[in-house]
C-alpha cells in the first residue's frame, strides 16, 4: 500500500478559498498522487464558505464512521467528519466540522486561534485513527500549510497518540500572517507554560508559527528566492533571525498551477478560445472584456490586475499611476477587494477616468479568468511575493506580467531585456520600491505591446512555459525522502 502523505490546510480549491493557498492545496494533491503517494487531506467544513458543487452537491460527502471527541483546553468537544474522494479521483479528503470551527466564512474572527486549535486535535485525531488503521497505507508525514496548523504540528509532536513521531512538514504560504495572540491565550490552546517559553513566545506575545517552525522536521516556502527573503529583515516580518538559525531546514520550492482548470484552449469561462499557435481568440476575448466592465472599445492596450487589494500587493503604487497610465494611451482593468482606503481610490479612479479605468469590488472566479484572458499586460507590484499564481496564470494566457522583482516573481518571470531582442523573456520585472519603478515598468509593457513581433514573441514564451505541478512534486518527493518515506 502506497504511503499516506496528510495534508492539513484552511483552504482547498474549490471548496474553499481566499487566496492562493486554496489553489495550492487543489493542484499538488493530484501530482504527488502521480509520483505514487497516497494523498489525504484535512480541512475545515465552514458554513456558507464551503461549496461542494464540484463534487455534485454536499450529499456526496460520505460521514465518517468513526466518532470523534477531542478534548481542548479540558473542554469536550464534539467533531464530525466527512470523506470524499476529490481531486479528479487523486486524493481523499476529510472535512471537519465542528462548533466554532464551522462559520460562514474562512478567517476574520477573534476566536480564530482558538477555531484552529479544535482544527488542529481533529487533524491529529483524524491522522491517529489513519495510522491505526490496516485498510492504508501507514501514514509517513504530516505536512501543515501556514499558521492555522501551526497547532497541528505541535500536537503531533506534543500529545501522546499513534502518530506521535510522524515527521511533519510546515510550508510558509505567507510570512506576514503567524498568527499572534496575547500570551494569555495559551493555556486555551492547550500550550503548557514551559513550551510557551520554549517554542512560542515571541516579545511576550504568543506566535504560533513561531512554535510550528522550531518543532517541525522541515520548513518550506513556496519559491526558492522567497526562501532567501524570510532570512533578512527587510522579509522576514521579526522571525528572520530564527529563519536564519534555522537555515538548514528550510526549503524553496516554487508552486505550480492547475494547468487544466486553467487552459486559454478550454476554459468555460472565455467567450473564445486560443493557444499558443493561433492566438486570434486572444483579441475577441480582449473586446469582450471591454465590453463587460465598460471601457471603451478600441485598441488602446489592456493593464489587468486581480489581487487582493493590500499594501503587499502593491495596490497602493497601482492607484498612483493609474492616472498616467491612463494619459499614456492605456487601460486599466482592476478586479479584488480588501482595504477600505484602496476600494475608494479606485472607486474614484474609476469615476474620475470613466471608459479607462474600471474597478470591480468582487472575488469573482469567471471574472478573474476573462481578465488573465483580455488583457495585454498583467501588473503585479508586490512589494513582497512568497511564489505568486496571478503572474503564472496572466502568462499561461498569453497576458505579459508587469511584476516587481520579489519572491516567486523573479522565480517564475523571465525577464526582457532588449525589447529588439527578446530572447526567452515571459514578462517585465523592476526592482525599485517606489511607485515610479512601477509607471516605467508599465509605459516599457505599453511599448511592447504596441511593437507586434515583440509582442507575440514574448507571449508565445510565456504560454509556453512550464508551470505545472510535476516538478514541484519531485521536489517535494524528494524532501519527504528525507524524512523517511
Ligand atoms: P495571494 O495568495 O497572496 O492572494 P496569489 O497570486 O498566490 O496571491 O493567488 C491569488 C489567487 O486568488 C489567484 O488565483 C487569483 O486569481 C485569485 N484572486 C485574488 N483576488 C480575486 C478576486 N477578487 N476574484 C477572483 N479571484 C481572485
Amino acid at each position: 500500500m502506497k504511503p499516506i502523505v496528510l495534508h492539513v490546510a484552511a483552504e482547498v480549491s474549490p471548496f474553499h478559498k481566499s487566496g492562493g493557498l486554496g489553489d495550492v492545496l487543489a493542484g499538488l494533491p493530484p501530482a504527488l498522487d502521480e509520483v505514487g503517494l497516497d494523498v489525504r487531506i484535512i480541512t475545515p467544513r465552514y458554513g456558507e464558505a464551503s461549496k461542494f458543487a464540484s463534487l455534485g452537491g454536499a450529499d456526496a460527502l460520505k460521514p465518517w464512521p468513526v466518532p470523534l471527541q477531542i478534548t481542548l483546553a479540558g473542554q469536550t468537544i464534539d467533531v464530525r467528519v466527512y470523506e470524499a474522494r476529490t481531486h479528479r479521483g487523486h486524493a481523499t479528503t476529510y472535512f471537519v466540522e465542528a462548533d466554532h470551527l464551522s462559520r460562514g466564512t474562512i478567517y476574520g474572527y477573534g476566536d480564530d486561534a482558538f477555531r484552529f486549535a479544535i482544527f488542529g486535535k481533529a487533524a491529529v485525531a483524524i491522522a491517529s485513527v489513519l495510522a491505526r488503521s490496516r485498510n492504508v497505507g501507514p501514514v509517513k508525514v504530516l505536512h501543515a500549510h501556514d499558521w492555522h496548523t501551526a497547532l497541528a504540528v505541535w500536537y503531533v509532536k506534543a500529545l501522546a497518540s499513534s502518530i506521535r513521531g510522524v515527521p511533519a512538514v510546515f510550508t510558509i504560504h505567507n510570512l506576514a500572517f503567524q498568527g499572534v495572540e496575547r500570551a494569555s491565550s495559551a493555556p486555551y490552546l492547550d500550550i503548557g507554560w514551559d513550551a510557551f517559553h520554549e517554542l512560542f513566545e515571541d516579545h511576550g506575545t504568543l506566535n504560533l508559527m513561531k512554535g510550528a517552525l522550531l518543532v517541525a522536521d522541515r520548513i518550506t516556502t513556496v519559491s526558492p528566492t522567497y526562501a532567501h527573503e524570510i532570512r533578512t529583515a527587510r522579509y522576514g516580518h521579526g522571525l528572520d533571525g530564527l529563519l536564519r538559525w534555522l537555515a538548514g531546514k528550510v526549503r524553496g520550492i516554487t508552486n505550480g498551477i492547475d494547468v487544466h482548470a486553467w487552459d486559454p484552449a478550454s476554459d468555460k469561462h472565455l467567450p473564445a478560445h486560443y493557444d499558443a499557435d493561433d492566438l486570434e481568440g486572444k483579441a475577441a476575448c480582449r473586446d469582450a472584456l471591454r465590453f463587460d466592465v465598460g471601457l471603451r472599445a478600441g485598441d488602446a492596450p489592456v493593464i489587468g490586475c486581480v489581487s487582493r487589494l493590500t499594501r503587499q500587493k502593491g495596490i497602493d503604487h497601482l492607484c498612483d499611476v493609474a492616472h498616467e497610465i491612463v494619459r499614456h494611451g492605456a487601460q486599466l482593468v482592476v478586479l479584488g477587494e480588501g482595504e477600505e482606503d484602496l476600494e475608494h481610490r479606485l472607486h474614484w479612479l474609476q469615476t474620475a477616468h470613466p471608459g479607462s479605468i474600471a474597478f470591480r469590488r468582487a472575488f469573482d472566479e469567471a471574472l478573474a479568468h476573462r481578465i488573465y484572458a483580455g488583457a495585454d499586460l498583467f501588473a503585479m507590484p508586490s512589494r513582497f511575493e512568497p511564489c505568486g499564481l496571478a503572474q503564472m496564470y496572466s502568462m499561461r494566457y498569453g497576458t505579459i506580467p508587469v511584476a516587481r522583482a520579489t519572491g516567486g516573481l523573479v522565480d517564475t518571470v523571465a525577464p526582457l531585456h532588449n525589447i529588439h531582442d527578446v530572447g526567452g523573456a515571459t514578462g517585465l520585472l523592476y526592482a525599485s520600491d517606489h511607485a515610479d519603478g512601477l509607471a516605467d515598468a508599465l509605459h516599457w509593457g505599453i511599448d511592447v505591446v504596441r511593437d507586434r513581433g515583440a509582442l507575440h514573441h514574448m507571449r508565445q514564451n510565456a504560454m509556453r512555459a512550464d508551470f505545472s505541478w510535476e516538478s514541484s512534486a519531485r521536489r517535494y518527493l524528494e524532501l519527504y525522502r528525507e524524512l523517511g518515506v
